[in-house]
């Protein structure tokens, strides 16, 4: 009797054995495939064709509410213009980024949906072309109803992109203002918005596909610019850029992509190379663009 006990129990030990042996090996060769794609993507990204191996795969897909959903159908007109299935994607990352981040309403504002709604909506329209929708150096938002005194500068601001609160902070007036008007290459939102996104982009420890997509075409602008004077030149004159994109090259870069968004068949017409390079950097290929 104790004999076969013995027996028994060994026999069950050994299957134990067996099937932890064969969990962890499936484990192990889980993870390297998972680094070895994410390594073959980074090579390829890099290397040969900017542009990641895919953009959307989630386990569960997050809903919006119906309100929130009005409310990007009746006053956000990019998501208006996708099919379908990009709108169960939006869907998704709207509801995750507002879930991620902090809406914060100063002076007495009381942060509504329709702001956090429009606010996350902003966000994951310019990200919509990349796998990685969220911006590490972006964590909260604050929102003003009006101008603000800056923390910066102590002057008076529409926006602003505080790196060392991670946040970007808005005047809600001129916020709305940027959509309403949808075609004088002013939204402060977008122009905020890619401040956040060039400071993260452009760190050092930052080799996400994104990053490199970004970094790639951001100096392909620079080097027309700078090595074509008549361009650059060509570009002040016309006046299709506001004055304030030549102060530097992070207002450049967030003035171009405000006008990217809001008259993208001006932007072909005149300036076909910028055109293409702010496309291939946003890997945005979607309906209008
Ligand atoms: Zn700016």
């Amino acid at each position: 009797m104790k004999f076969i006990y013995i027996l028994t129990e060994e026999k069950t030990d050994s299957f134990f054995i067996q099937v932890l042996t064969a969990v962890l090996v499936l484990m192990i060769l889980v993870i390297v495939f998972y680094q070895l794609f994410f390594f073959v993507e980074f090579v390829w990204v890099k290397y040969i064709s900017p542009k990641p191996f895919y953009r959307h795969f989630y386990f569960r897909k997050l809903k919006l509410s119906k309100d929130q959903v009005y409310i990007l159908n009746t006053q956000f007109s990019f998501y208006q213009k996708l099919n379908l299935k990009q709108k169960i994607y939006f869907d998704h990352r709207v509801s995750r980024f507002i879930k991620l981040h902090k809406f914060k309403g100063r002076s007495g504002l009381y942060v509504s949906d329709q702001q956090k709604v429009l606010i996350a909506a902003t966000a994951i329209m310019l990200t919509f072309g990349y796998r990685n929708y969220t911006i590490k150096s972006l964590e909260r938002f604050i929102i003003y109803l009006d101008v603000f005194k800056s923390k910066i500068n102590k002057a008076y601001h529409k926006g602003e992109f505080n790196p060392a609160y991670k946040a970007v902070v808005l005047s809600w007036k001129d916020f709305l203002e940027g959509y309403n008007i949808d075609n004088d290459n002013f939204n402060l939102g977008i122009h905020e918005m890619v401040h956040a996104m060039h400071f993260d982009f452009l760190k050092p420890n930052n080799d996400s596909i994104s990053a490199i997509l970004f970094e790639r075409y951001y100096k392909k602008i620079k080097q027309l610019l700078q090595n074509n004077p008549t361009y650059r030149q060509n570009l002040v004159s016309s006046k299709y850029l506001r004055n304030y994109a030549f102060t530097n090259n992070f207002e450049f870069i967030a003035v171009l992509i405000e006008s990217f968004f809001e008259t993208p068949q001006e932007l072909k017409n005149q300036f076909p190379e910028m055109y293409s390079y702010v496309k291939k950097m946003l890997n945005f290929n979607f309906k209008g663009y």
